[in-house]
């Protein structure tokens, strides 16, 4: 799956492959097509924009 900017826009991030995990579980990687920074909490199956969840 490809993305485009108008996904990001969306909120429909593509998620790199390298991806971290911080000690709480909560994982952050970038994502490919804005370039933004992501998280994703463990309950969760969407990548967020850091920042946006606090
Ligand atoms: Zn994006």
């Amino acid at each position: 799956m490809s993305g485009t900017l108008d996904d990001c826009r969306h909120e429909r991030h593509v998620a790199s492959r390298k991806i971290l995990v911080d000690p709480s579980g909560v994982e952050l990687c970038r994502c490919k097509v804005c370039g933004c920074d992501l998280r994703r909490m463990p309950a969760m199956r969407r990548w967020f924009r850091s920042g946006m969840m606090g």
